[in-house]
């Protein structure tokens, strides 16, 4: 601290802040309107604090604070002194979120004098942000003339006023008719840009995953019943960590152990424990006493670097979560969802989601990325959904109105009239969009000059065979099975997973449909799998190379596909084969379990066909051999084109960077599907781009016959190919070759506009 030239007398002032909270209380029971409270509010906190000034500064937006109520400075300053965040003493204080403590504040760092407040003749500064768990609602202040130094007594008092004040604010204590001036923020709109993840759109209302706690009392009358509260709800916290070590499958798995047993640790923490008794101790109710611990850590988050310092802290926030449930008697999502449920969350595990299932319209998450297991199931259920929307959750109350745009990435909460009237109207027609695709789905996908192409689609959960009936795909073309691995907790047992792949069958009713083995590896983690180091998972031991090395598992699996067929035809598919030995040594192993199964007297599949992903361009260049013994090739164009760009199918910064429409990639192609036509070998596209219309029909055009794709994207495939001329669109596609283009995606783009084609 500086201290210039005035004299600082240290005080050795305490607060009484029971007494404090106490009137804050009182004043929070009184009738009035929200400003004649925030000028109570001061009074009281300057009197009892016995400073000259009090003044409470709140966010208008993200980025401004105002000055809303104040004993001391200016009454006229109030409304109409804004700082940004960051600017002066004040957004000093909101930006560290930390306190800022001065004799001398005209000389403290960033100082910045407003001149129609009066303050000059004021030395002695106290600041402390109003936060609650860990966003920044505004800043409360006290002043002195007397050059004093406050005490930590009297910081914490404050702190804890601060506290108070910000539950205040998030019960809408100083809202209310007359009250606009001091809205708090989660009442104006926010607009979240975030990653598309799953497409579609939707309006509705927010359900907060983890409902947002709000201490209806913020002030303890009987600190020794909020202690005992506190005391039973961290014995019930220890309790579900405990319970969460007996379950017999984490007793063998190291990692979740040890993050547990960190868990129990930190939980029976002293010091942890004693911060939140202290805060009972001053006045503020078990609740509250939790958010500020919180509220803490997550302040710290935001400072410290070290990422193993910040997974510990991770772990806290989430324990005063938890701790935060047990006090307020609520556990787990609520049941009762709203019809037009959106939900909005930090992030959520598979089978959370799975749980709540299609009750969902759309779901906004905080963090997440493209691969992670919740997108795969917002996929599988066709629910729209964006991710990396910063800040969401903080902004977001349950019951308030969200729009969704899972095209966009984007999300509109609490929308002003006109954007969500443009909303309605792209509602509107995706809706007649949706009505098209219906009365196409009994037609097949003929192009005008009669070339026919098979459209199937992907899955991966039980959730998304429903839409096999509806969507119009022809089968199931890529049967991802490590998806019902991963959203488990435990690994299924062969017996269970017999009857699953039964159960895929029956929903399939004599489609067909092609299951592909286990394609797990260092990102995709089996539950009992110890999670592997490697520098680049994608190209490391994943899929077939995994599965090769730990034949008990793909034993197990085929096993499993050869009973659930009960004598039905069966495909089976191995993923990421970058050599022959690899699919020769997988496809022995298929024959040699139905050697073995027809020794015990098994019922076999009617017909087995035995295939291979190229996903690696080395396949591509497989002795003829390979392609004689293979029953059917499938190209994961997702893992191909990232291995043929060498760019990261999961990096943003280099994703699209690439064009599937480069004549590079098309040239590619068109190789695979000459070796396959040279040998007679069935050949498919099941990569993302075969469900995008124009890359679809560019994969037609130079010879793909077979595409399997989301069933939300067959709908607007058919229509296209229905609509063109495949061989006219080979034409545009050689010109624009011949005359050097690097991608053929303007040319084709330029004929489809002229055609008029639906896109
Ligand atoms: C692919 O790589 O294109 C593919 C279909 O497999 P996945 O997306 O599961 O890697
Ligand atoms: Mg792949």
């Amino acid at each position: 601290m500086r201290q210039g030239e005035v004299r600082v007398v240290p005080s050795g002032k305490g607060v009484d802040s029971r007494e404090l909270l106490k009137r804050l209380a009182a004043v929070m029971a009184e009738p009035g309107t929200g400003q004649e409270r925030l000028d109570r509010i001061v009074d009281v906190i300057a009197t009892s604090m016995e400073t000259e000034v009090c003044s409470v500064y709140l966010k208008r937006d993200a980025q401004t604070l105002e000055l809303c109520a104040t004993r001391g400075l200016r009454p006229e300053s109030v409304h109409a002194v804004r700082l940004k965040v960051g600017q002066g003493l004040v957004g000093r204080i909101a930006e560290e979120v930390a306190p800022i403590n001065t004799a001398d504040a005209p000389h403290e760092k960033g100082f910045r004098y407003l001149a129609e407040t009066g303050e000059e003749v004021y030395s002695a500064f106290l600041g402390v942000p109003i936060q609650r768990l860990g966003e920044v609602l505004g800043v409360l202040v006290v002043q002195t003339a007397e050059a004093r130094q406050f005490s930590e007594d009297e910081v914490h008092g404050l702190e804890v006023v601060a506290m108070v004040v910000a539950e205040m604010t998030e019960l809408g204590t100083f809202t209310g008719p007359g009250a606009m001036e001091v809205a708090a923020t989660h009442r104006l709109p926010f607009f979240a840009r975030g990653i598309p993840a799953q497409e579609g759109a939707a309006m509705g209302t927010v359900v907060l995953h983890e409902p947002n706690i709000v201490a209806k009392v913020p002030v303890a009358e009987d600190p020794e019943a909020e202690r005992e509260r506190l005391g039973a709800a961290l014995a019930a916290l220890r309790a579900e960590i405990d319970g969460m070590l007996d379950d017999d499958l984490l007793k063998t798995s190291g990692e979740h152990r040890e993050v547990l047993e960190t868990y129990r640790l930190l939980a029976s923490d002293r010091g942890w424990l004693r911060r939140m008794e202290e805060n009972i101790a001053s006045g503020l109710s078990a609740i509250l006493a939790v958010e500020k611990e919180q509220s803490e850590t997550r302040a710290r988050m935001e400072r410290v670097q070290d990422p193993y310092l910040r997974e510990r802290l991770h772990d806290l926030d989430d324990l005063a979560r938890r701790l935060l449930r047990h006090l307020a008697g609520a556990d787990g999502p609520s049941r009762d969802l709203p019809e037009d449920a959106i939900l909005v969350a930090r992030n959520i595990g598979p089978a959370e989601l799975l749980d709540y299932g299609r009750a969902l319209k759309g779901i906004v998450l905080e963090e997440g990325s493209v691969g992670s297991h919740a997108a795969i199931v917002a996929r599988a259920l066709a629910i729209p959904l964006v991710i990396q929307a910063a800040r969401v959750t903080r902004e977001a109350q349950n019951g308030d109105l969200i729009l969704v745009d899972g095209d966009e990435g984007v999300a509109h909460l609490r929308p002003e009239e006109n954007v969500r009237r443009a909303f309605e109207e792209k509602l509107a027609m995706r809706a007649e969009a949706q009505k098209a695709y219906a009365a196409l789905r009994d037609l097949p996908a003929l192009t005008r000059d009669g070339q026919r192409v098979a459209l199937y689609m992907n899955a991966g959960l039980m959730a998304d065979l429903p839409s096999l009936p509806h969507c119009g795909a022809e089968g199931v073309g890529l049967y991802r099975t490590e998806l019902q691995f991963l959203v488990r907790s435990k690994v299924p047992r062969r017996g269970d997973q017999a009857e699953f792949y039964a159960r895929v069958l029956d929903a399939a009713r004599g489609k067909r449909v092609i299951f592909r083995t286990l394609d797990i590896g260092s990102d995709k983690v089996l539950p009992n799998m110890k999670r592997q180091d490697e520098p680049n998972p994608a190209m490391g031991w994943r899929a077939i190379r995994l599965t090769l090395d730990r034949r008990g598992v793909m034993r197990m699996q085929i096993q499993a596909l050869l009973r659930g067929a009960k004598g039905r035809p069966l495909s089976i598919m191995f993923p990421f084969v970058a050599q022959m030995e690899e699919f020769e040594r997988g496809r022995d192993m298929v024959l040699g379990e139905v050697a073995a199964e027809r020794a015990l007297g098994h019922t076999l599949p009617e017909t087995l066909q035995i295939g291979a992903m190229l996903e690696t361009p080395s396949l591509a260049f497989a002795p003829d051999r390979f392609f004689r013994i293979t029953d059917f090739i499938s190209i994961g164009g997702n893992d191909l084109k990232q291995f043929f760009f060498a760019a990261d199918r999961e990096n943003e910064r280099v994703r699209r960077r690439y064009d599937t429409l480069n004549t590079s990639f098309l040239d590619f192609i068109a190789m695979i599907i000459r070796r396959c036509a040279e040998h007679g070998t069935p050949l498919s596209f099941c990569g993302e781009d075969a469900g995008r219309p124009v890359e679809a029909l560019a994969l037609c055009a130079v010879g793909i016959r077979t595409l399997s794709m989301r069933p939300a994207a067959i709908g607007p495939v058919k229509r296209l190919l229905r609509a063109i001329d495949l061989s006219e669109a080979r034409g545009v596609i050689d010109a624009a070759r011949a005359e050097g283009a690097m991608s053929v995606r303007p040319a084709l783009m330029r004929w489809l506009r002229e055609i008029e084609a639906p896109l």
